[in-house]
């Protein structure tokens, strides 16, 4: 598995090429997909970075 765009809005959408989420109902629809590089399918580089997000929200 080489580069791939995922969407982090919940759908689990994984394209091979850039693009935006189709996912009708998706919170990210429309939005552009995030480039990832991870082998293991976890796309844990792109996932972490909105965990922060999320986790400032949980510390409230
Ligand atoms: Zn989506
Ligand atoms: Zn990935």
């Amino acid at each position: 598995m080489g580069t791939h765009y995922i969407c982090t809005g919940g759908c689990g959408g994984v394209s091979e090429t850039p693009g935006a989420c189709h996912t009708g109902g998706c919170p990210d629809y429309g939005t552009p997909l995030k480039e990832c590089h991870c082998e293991d399918g976890m796309h844990s580089e792109v996932k972490e970075q909105e965990g922060d997000e999320s986790g400032k929200e949980s510390a409230v």
